[in-house]
């Protein structure tokens, strides 16, 4: 067969691949923009999974509380009986949606849809809550538009001077590297701040290692140093900013002293940053989860942003801020709909003039659309409460595993009075659910995705799904027609030339793009309002995307986080990924060659700490917060603070890292603060 282009269904690096039957599907690396034939092991073994022996290939309904095999109309049936039920009983309020970020643009738009206009309810919200949502809320207030980076990835490899903050894309993203480590043999500065040596780190000019939760401290503090140096573009604040004579002196109390002793990061290192920094003709400041995924994640993301408009980055060649986006579809799913408080084409749901055009695309009253919801953890929160959610349907996400605080997670799933769930295979939350969907995977669909960069890119069919499963279009169209919503069509292309006139004059413009344009050009890049504008690689070269083209400095101070250790739980747990996994693990974990790899989740402590606690290489502890507990394997790595523990968050049961985590969110971003709680560890003794 003719090989098909497409690209790995895991990271926002989107990778591009080829694939072929040969009988059985074969995936190699394509000379994609992004990853110019570079694959991670997932990427690799993302094939594995399109056979896989426990792949879901029928329908699932509980029946004496367990889950028997049913026809597509029996569960079809179940669902709409089940938000029926529930909407004549409690108001059509009491359904709610969650979906993914690895869904593709058209999903996500016609899940938003769906639950406006089919389910008139204004709960749906999704996993990328966990994922970008206070950078994106930064970059909104900063720049006035949201896009993880506003210039294409390989920038990157052209830039003097790099900052990049709790990132760590050689094992998120290993293909990604090949531009920092162009950038490093033409002689940039890489500077990486994370509170562990990464193999990121490693690379890197400089390696800043703070006490988490202390990001805004240490930005604050280079900016004072960097102000104090004269190294802030005194031109570039005048004319494209505003607001920064109350940032300045903000950070005048930051002084370097202090900035030591908040951060644990020496003084000598923080003057040499700035240095970097200011010095260099191109200089980026690049975040991501490690900025965000705290109580203050919008304003620490906020912090790095001043830090750049300072220095007159942004919008300056091969120079700016820029988050590096973490699932699939992180960006476009955020785009169109699937989130609470938006619309179609990153519009506000409480704006009237948005919500009249969507409306008018929808062919439906402008009033009858329901306003903004809650956000993800928050819709959990509501699950099976009085006069909260009763059904909920959820798409492509794994909550038991991906929330915080899991254990509150599945009380409250367990307070439903019904629960239906669309995913590949028998997922942690899938398992609980009272109707199961069988759903097609990357290489059975058709589609959009929208990568880290904002480069709108095709997913194509290489092969028909399996007899018995169907993709969540053909779903959402079925439930949709059932529930007296018709023109919900399952057809990919069609919905995507919806979304395109529904975005169209948004913030993020689709109009402009079409599968064939995408086909031609290697993708393109949003906004692109229409079909003979080329896209936008580069945001901000002229203007920022607010009112007045002006950036905004937004002043911002430290908190402390809402948990600091104390006697009974004593150190510092913060979580994140390894190459191996990928979220909540539901396909890497099933994936043979990734699962050899990477059998057990290990906690990383410091040699000293072990030593302190009895603990060797290899033994099994038990993590403890004050949520829950789980249970790892120790390894001994002094690439981390002694002070601190790390934990991976892809597995469920006993080696559930979200057992532990804090669901306190930024009260900007609604994001949960998975980077940072206290914890207690105990050996455990194996007999
Ligand atoms: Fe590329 Fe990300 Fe897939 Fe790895 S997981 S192959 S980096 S898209």
């Amino acid at each position: 067969m003719t090989p098909v282009a497409t690209h790995c269904p895991y990271c926002s690096l989107q990778c591009g691949v080829t694939m072929r039957l040969n009988p059985k599907p074969v995936l190699e690396p394509a000379d994609f923009p992004t990853n110019r034939g570079g694959l991670c092991a997932k990427g690799w073994s993302a094939a594995e999974l399109l056979d896989h022996p426990e792949r879901l290939t029928t329908p699932l309904v509980r029946e004496h509380d367990k889950l028997r095999p049913a026809t597509w109309e029996e569960a079809v049936d179940r669902v709409v009986e089940a938000i029926r039920a529930a909407q004549d009983r409690y108001g059509s309020d009491s359904v709610g949606c969650f979906g993914g970020g690895g869904l593709t643009n058209e999903k996500a738009y016609q899940f938003g849809k769906f639950a406006r206009v089919a389910l008139r309810t204004p709960y749906i919200d999704y996993n990328g809550r966990f994922c970008m949502s206070s950078a994106a809320t930064a970059g909104n207030r900063a720049f006035g538009v949201d896009r993880g980076l506003p210039f294409p990835l390989a920038d990157i490899a052209h830039a003097q001077t790099v900052l990049l903050v709790g990132s760590n894309p050689a094992d998120t993203m290993p293909p990604a590297m090949q531009y920092f480590d162009a950038g490093r043999a033409q002689g940039a500065a890489h500077i990486v701040v994370d509170p562990r040596y990464t193999a990121t780190a490693r690379g890197s000019t400089l390696h800043l290692q703070p006490t988490p939760g202390t990001d805004l401290a240490l930005a604050n503090g280079l900016l004072h140093i960097a102000i104090r140096a004269g190294y802030v573009d005194e031109a570039y604040i005048a004319e494209r900013t505003t607001g920064f004579a109350a940032v300045r002196a903000a950070v005048a109390a930051y002084w370097p002293d202090r900035v030591e002793r908040m951060t644990g990061v020496p003084v000598a290192h923080l003057r040499r940053a700035v240095e970097l920094l200011g010095t260099a003709p191109s200089a980026m400041v690049l975040t991501a989860r490690g900025t965000e995924q705290h109580r203050n994640g919008t304003d620490t993301t906020q912090a790095w942003i001043n830090l750049a408009l300072a220095l007159g980055l942004p919008g300056r060649p091969y120079s700016g801020f820029g988050t590096v986006t973490g699932q699939g579809n992180g960006q476009g799913g955020r785009e169109h709909g699937q989130k609470a408080d938006q619309l179609p084409g990153y519009r506000r749901i409480d704006d009237p003039a948005a919500r009249a055009h969507v409306a008018a695309v929808w062919g439906v009253d402008p009033a009858t659309l329901p306003g903004p919801g809650v956000s993800a953890v928050e819709l959990l929160d509501r699950l099976g409460r009085p006069g909260g959610i009763r059904a909920l349907l959820v798409l492509a996400s794994n909550v038991v595993v991906s929330a915080p605080d899991r254990n509150r997670v599945r009380d409250r799933l367990g307070a439903l009075d019904f629960l239906a769930v669309s995913d590949i295979f028998l997922s942690e939350t899938a398992a609980l659910a009272d109707v199961v969907f069988p759903t097609a995977q990357f290489a059975e669909e058709d589609g959009t995705m929208t990568n880290l960069e904002g480069r709108v890119l095709r997913r194509r069919r290489v092969l028909d799904p399996p007899d018995g499963v169907r993709d969540d279009l053909a779903l959402l169209s079925t439930l949709a027609e059932r529930l007296g919503a018709p023109g919900f069509s399952p057809d990919s292309e069609e919905v995507f030339d919806e979304l395109r006139r529904a975005s169209a004059g948004g913030i993020a413009d689709y109009a402009g793009i079409s599968y064939d344009r995408i086909d031609a050009e290697q993708g393109v890049f949003w906004p692109c309002p229409a079909d003979d504008h080329p896209g936008t690689p580069r945001l901000f070269e002229e203007r920022f995307a607010t009112a007045d083209g002006r950036a905004r400095f937004i002043r911002v101070d430290h908190t402390d986080p809402a948990e600091t250790p104390d006697r009974e739980y004593p150190y510092v747990l913060t979580t994140g990924r390894i190459m191996q996994q990928y979220q909540s693990g539901t396909q890497t974990r099933r994936a043979r060659s990734l699962h050899a790899s990477a059998t057990d989740p290990k906690v990383e402590l410091h040699p000293d700490l072990a030593r302190r606690l009895g603990i060797a290489a290899a033994d099994l502890v038990e993590l403890r917060t004050r949520r829950g507990r789980a249970v790892f394997r120790a390894q001994l790595t002094d690439t981390i603070r002694p002070d601190t523990v790390f934990a991976p968050f892809h597995w469920g049961g006993e080696q559930s890292a979200n057992a532990l985590t804090d669901p306190v969110l930024d009260p900007h971003s609604k994001m949960p603060a998975f980077k940072v709680c206290a914890v207690a560890i105990t050996p455990i003794r194996e007999d």
